[in-house]
């Protein structure tokens, strides 16, 4: 007897090919996981190559990994183009990676900035190009972009101009290009964590008085926990979302709504 379908099946990517990029860990790694267990085929795409693999290895057969920097255009466009070749094409990018570099503004310097807008501006732009290429030539597609409440919040807890500003273009980028490509069948959305509970925020939480102020300014008091995350970032990427598209979706306990 052929099993009847779930209401609940719009949830999963079953078949569907989907590229992680900054999957080594964290958020990246957390959304690798409940991808693989809604069914889709990954790959993670990590400048530590090393943990890429080893990332992969644990996630079993439906994982594999590619080293990548986001930054580079080459790297990038060669390894979509590999990735579409060799999986039959890509449905699904989760435009994740980034770096934060948490200082005066006084004391950035401009290759400090610099670094910091090629990974988390630039990266988000040529990966997104990237896959746009692929599924646009099917005419179907899903872009999640990790943006954060600094690209819509001047923060205030330590300075971090660099992120804020290139989260900022991250919120605005999804927006201008789920309308670009509204028509050829790519939604394109994003998150906004709160603080998540990653290597990330490494030399955070080694400061408890910061911590303390972090969960003050959160209403729901704690920060966010990476499969928290993940599970916003599926709903987007899945069918279930299909009528969502230029959307940054909040996962930050309430600190955007104050
Ligand atoms: P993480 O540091 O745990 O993981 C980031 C991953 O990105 C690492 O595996 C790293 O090797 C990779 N990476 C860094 N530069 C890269 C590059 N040039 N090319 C490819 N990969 C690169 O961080 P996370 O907390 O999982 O953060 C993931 C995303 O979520 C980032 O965009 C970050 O800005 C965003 N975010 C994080 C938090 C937080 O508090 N952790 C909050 C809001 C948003």
């Amino acid at each position: 007897m052929k099993e009847q379908p779930s209401l609940l099946d719009a949830f999963r990517l079953d078949g569907r090919v989907a590229a992680i990029t900054g999957g080594a860990r964290g958020i990246g790694l957390a959304t690798a996981s409940l991808f693989t267990a809604a069914g889709a085929r990954i790959v993670l795409l990590d400048i530590d190559a090393e943990a890429a693999a080893k990332a992969a290895t644990g996630l079993g057969p439906l994982a594999s990994s590619m080293q990548l920097d986001v930054s580079s255009e080459a790297d990038v466009n060669r390894v979509f183009d590999e990735i579409a070749s060799t999986c039959g094409g890509l449905d699904v990018l989760v435009n994740n990676a980034g770096i934060a570099l948490r200082r005066a503004s006084t004391e950035l310097s401009l290759a400090d900035w610099q670094r910091v807008v090629d990974v988390n501006m630039t990266g988000v732009f040529l990966c997104a190009r990237a896959a746009a290429a692929h599924m646009l030539r099917r005419g179907s597609g899903a872009i999640v972009n990790t943006a954060s409440i600094m690209g819509f919040s001047g923060g205030g807890l330590y300075p971090n101009i660099s992120y804020q500003a290139t989260k900022g273009a991250v919120v605005n980028m999804t927006r201008a290009l789920a309308v670009e490509w509204a028509a050829g069948g790519i939604r394109v959305n994003a998150v906004a964590p709160t603080w998540v509970d990653t290597d990330f925020i490494g030399s955070l939480k080694t400061q408890p008085e910061l911590m303390a102020r972090i969960r003050a300014v959160t209403p729901m008091g704690r920060m966010a926990q990476p499969h928290e995350v993940a599970n916003a970032i599926l709903f987007l990427a899945s069918p279930a979302a299909a009528m969502v598209t230029g959307h940054v979706l909040a996962v930050d306990g309430g600190f955007l709504a104050q």
